[in-house]
């Protein structure tokens, strides 16, 4: 047959993930760590993968990782999962709590592959927006919680991506208190805040971390993610997950880093410093208003956002997110905290664009 049969009609209209990655010298576009992995560990990962059978499947749930994870984290192994990086998670949880008949409580603008997956199982979202400050409206998260029993799954991303802020704890423990539904806090960069919900595990069975090796553990090249919560939850995970998705090579690195994970104490102390070095200069350039941050990137509004973002990526090689046609992101757009030197031409860059339209 010299045709096929058309795709099923969901998908019509729908654009795959672009992650909007260019080449570009100063690459502060997704929120990656700006550092590879020490060298001291590097050598004791290619020392690993010395004559490494990749004729052999892998573990398929990565049990060395997950008891590794468990116990640093004071769990036992059954609760805790890794995944072919957050996204695949992220993807398990929509297959797992949300589908056609349910929903999901969304506080938008945050990380846009929450809606994406929900659209692909035919979950329902409920948003509720945040302010203008881009803080959570907690009242109306609680009251919208407590109004019906509807909602089956709640998502709250802490730092929040691309805003920077992160949910307080209490917060979290209202909403935990308030449904029953399936809480996910998102805290691919908790690292970078020091701050984690992981005590409230303790009395809340409903409560889902997830957590990732590409930011802090400057692994987003192997795809390395997990969750901690319930048994029960991981249980489920494990009926949808495909059996292979980490793969050995992957997981022996992952090993590698979480074994050596205070090795990355100093690079993660380097972007805190770095981040608050931009935080206290940006203010200072024409015309940019800038949101506080708790995480490795910076979100910073100013006019003409677009044509900014076109000219420090054509005149100057800057490379950063653009978020100015995201709906409650208008005129946005998030920089990565990069390496001093990244940082140092970022700022340069912006000076001059903003004070040659200023002058
Ligand atoms: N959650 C949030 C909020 C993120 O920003 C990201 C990465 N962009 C992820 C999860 C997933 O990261 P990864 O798949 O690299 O683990």
């Amino acid at each position: 047959m010299n045709r096929v049969r058309l795709a099923n009609p969901r998908l019509d209209g729908l654009e795959p993930y672009d992650p909007k990655n260019l080449p570009a010298q100063v690459f502060v576009s997704a929120n990656e760590n700006p550092a590879n992995v020490p060298p001291a560990v590097a050598a004791e990962i290619e020392r690993r993968l010395k004559g490494f059978p990749l004729n052999r499947y892998p573990d398929a749930t990565a049990n060395r990782l997950r008891s590794l994870i468990a116990e640093a984290n004071g769990l036992d192994i059954d609760n805790v999962l890794v995944g072919n990086g957050g996204d695949e998670l992220l993807f398990n949880l929509f297959l797992t709590w949300g589908g056609a008949g349910r929903s999901v409580l969304n506080l938008p603008p945050t990380f846009s592959v929450y809606a994406f997956n929900a659209y692909l199982t035919g979950t329902r979202v409920v948003d509720v927006a945040r302010r203008s400050d881009f803080t959570v409206d907690e009242v109306s998260v609680i009251e919208r919680l407590q109004s019906a029993d509807d909602i089956d799954l709640v998502v709250i991303t802490s730092p929040n991506n691309p805003t920077g802020d992160v949910a307080s704890s209490s917060f979290i423990e209202r909403v935990l208190d308030a449904t029953d539904a399936l809480v996910l806090v998102d805290e691919a960069y908790w690292e970078f805040s020091y701050q984690t919900v992981r005590p409230l595990m303790t009395g809340h069975r409903n409560l889902l971390i997830l957590r990732t090796f590409s930011k802090a553990f400057s692994l987003a090249g192997a795809r390395v993610g997990y969750i901690l919560a319930d048994p029960y939850v991981i249980s489920t995970f494990l009926k949808v997950r495909q059996p292979y998705s980490v793969d050995a090579v992957a997981q022996t690195i992952a090993e590698v880093v979480f074994e050596n994970r205070s090795a990355f104490e100093p690079g993660i102390r380097a972007i805190v410093d770095q981040r608050a070095r931009l935080l206290a200069e940006l203010p200072l350039i024409p015309e940019v208003q800038v949101f506080p941050s708790e995480s490795n990137y910076i979100l910073i509004r100013l006019p003409q956002a677009h044509r900014v973002w076109e000219r420090l990526y054509d005149d100057h090689s800057v490379l950063v997110r653009d978020f100015s046609t995201t709906p409650g992101l208008e005129d946005c757009l998030r920089v990565t905290v990069g390496s001093e030197d990244e940082n140092a031409r970022f700022l340069a860059a912006l000076r001059t664009i903003q004070e040659g339209e200023a002058s």
